[in-house]
């Protein structure tokens, strides 16, 4: 495809080579057109083995979790790598996630790359010591230092919806506080990880072993590295259910685990909001990259009063915004990631119609576009909240309108779902907004429009969405330990 992946496919990158598969190459597809763009190295479990072995050599036989300096400097050197490769990396981006081209200068890849900066800096202006000063206990008196440093070795696991975004918040701030790492990417998506070995050992200073990728068509994989007694901890970003066998696999070992899970996530109108214009602003976020994002606000909760309207308004903007070729400026809604998820997208629509549902708009494949993973993105109405649309999460263009009965009810219904990770408030009586902010039980809210990503904003899950932050300080302080030294004073 270009200069980053090899005509043979993509290697591993284990122990700072660039590694055949022990188990051949498997294909990667470029959703919107279902031809295959190329392959992958298809690791073995011996590879993960000696990607294990080689993240635990790399942070036991070196200087790397001590030298913050030369990290903020290695993690740099990668986003100027990534930076310079932009065009390449668009390229892949587009043709294996099928994301559409303008979420490429956001959070599908320039956004991540520009956030290893805020890693960076930390590494090298980090606290890393605090003076607790001097306590007596049993008549000794001790002086106290509270130190923090990196968890060791580092299991990455992530999802194929927004890789770089994914991979890069959890490589940035794992390696500039010290850790070494393995990252093994979903099977959909291996080229975006991938591409980074070729950038680590031909433009960085990155030490051999420091960061490992492992890309495979096998999931057993992922499960070998969340059960290695060598790893520490486990990063892990996908579905509820996976984090569950994640959880699990890694309760062996007492293994630290960070999960970043799925979501249901609410958008709640009061009666004093915008109704028609807070109903489109959510039916447009949800068909962007055809509603593949965990925070999404799938579900758009609305007065009763003005319930038609706001379904109404959600179908004009979805119907213009049908699913379409994610090369082209314009796309807001491109193909979901394969067949099998299509599937998944148009089996919940039946089941929404089953349970009573109307279907105002979308919903079926287009009919111009015979090739590729395209749905048209959907409003599903008159379901109650308790519906399985509106209780599972889909990860598909569709947003189900559910009426509500006043603020309080309103916080029930968003309150009501075993996931916690996002959400939005439209309303312009701030005192009631606020009664609402404090009431929904969800890591991230939007009031009115306001956008939450960036570098330095932590991002995660109450409930079932997730343990831990990513990004922000605390997202960096999810890679470090905490050790206590004391000294006789
Ligand atoms: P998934 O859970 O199927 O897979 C995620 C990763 O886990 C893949 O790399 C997969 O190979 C690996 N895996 C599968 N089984 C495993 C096991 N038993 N042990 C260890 N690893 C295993 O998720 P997906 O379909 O790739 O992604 C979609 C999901 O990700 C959605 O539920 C979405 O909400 C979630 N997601 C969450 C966030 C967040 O930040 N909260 C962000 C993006 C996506």
């Amino acid at each position: 495809m270009n200069g980053l992946v090899p005509a043979g496919g993509t290697p591993l990158l284990i122990g700072g080579k660039l590694l055949p598969g022990g188990s051949g190459t498997f294909e990667t597809v470029d959703p919107a057109t279902e031809e295959v763009l190329g392959y992958a190295a298809n690791a073995s479990a011996e590879d993960m083995d000696a990607a294990i072995a080689a993240a635990r050599t790399a942070f036991d036989d070196t200087d790397w979790a001590r030298d913050h300096a030369f990290r903020a400097y290695c993690v740099r050197q990668l986003r100027d790598a990534m930076r310079d490769h932009i065009d390449h990396l668009r390229a892949i981006t587009i043709a294996e996630v099928g994301a559409p081209l303008m979420l490429t200068s956001g959070p599908q890849l320039e956004g991540p790359i520009t956030d290893l900066t805020f890693a960076a800096d930390l590494a090298e202006n980090y606290s890393w010591e605090t003076d607790l000063g001097t306590a007596e206990v049993m008549g000794i008196t001790s002086r106290r230092f509270v130190r923090r440093e990196a968890v060791g070795v580092v299991g990455a696991i992530t999802p194929w919806n927004f890789p770089h975004q994914i991979n890069l918040a959890k490589l940035g701030p794992a390696l500039a506080a010290g850790n070494t790492i393995v990252l093994k990417p979903a099977p959909d998506t291996p080229w975006c990880a991938a591409v980074l070995g070729a950038l680590i050992t031909e433009y960085t200073d990155i030490p051999a072993g420091v960061v490992n990728i492992v890309t495979s068509d096998d999931h057993r994989l992922g499960a070998q590295l969340v059960e290695d007694p060598r790893v520490d901890m486990v990063t892990f970003t996908g579905s509820t259910q996976t984090g569950r066998a994640v959880m699990a696999g890694a309760a062996a070992t007492v293994k630290r685990t960070f999960l970043e899970l799925g979501g249901k996530s609410a958008a709640i109108v009061l009666d004093d909001a915008d109704i028609a214009a807070a109903a489109s602003y959510t039916a447009f976020s949800v068909a962007m990259h055809a509603g593949q994002g965990c925070a999404l606000t799938t579900r758009l909760l609305v007065p009763r009063a003005g319930y038609d309207d706001a379904v109404a308004a959600a179908a004009k903007t979805m119907a213009g915004l049908r699913a379409g070729d994610p090369t082209q400026p314009g796309t807001v809604c491109g193909p979901v990631i394969s067949a099998r998820q299509r599937d998944r997208v148009e089996r919940y629509i039946e089941i929404a119609r089953a349970e009573g549902g109307r279907i105002v708009t979308g919903g079926t494949r287009p009919e111009d576009r015979p090739r590729g993973f395209f749905i048209d993105p959907a409003v599903v109405a008159d379901v109650s909240n308790s519906a399985t649309v509106a209780q599972e999460e889909i990860f598909g263009p569709i947003l189900v309108v559910i009426p509500h009965h006043g603020d309080d009810d309103a916080i029930r219904l968003a309150n009501q779902s075993h996931y916690g990770l996002s959400g939005s408030v439209w309303g312009r009586d701030q005192e009631r907004v606020r009664r609402v902010v404090n009431g929904v039980r969800t890591g991230t809210l939007s009031v009115n429009g306001g956008l939450w990503y960036s570098a330095d904003a932590p991002f995660g899950g109450y409930k079932q969405s997730g343990i831990g932050r990513e990004m922000g300080v605390a997202g960096f302080e999810e890679y470090l330990e905490t050790k206590l030294i004391a000294t006789p004073a």
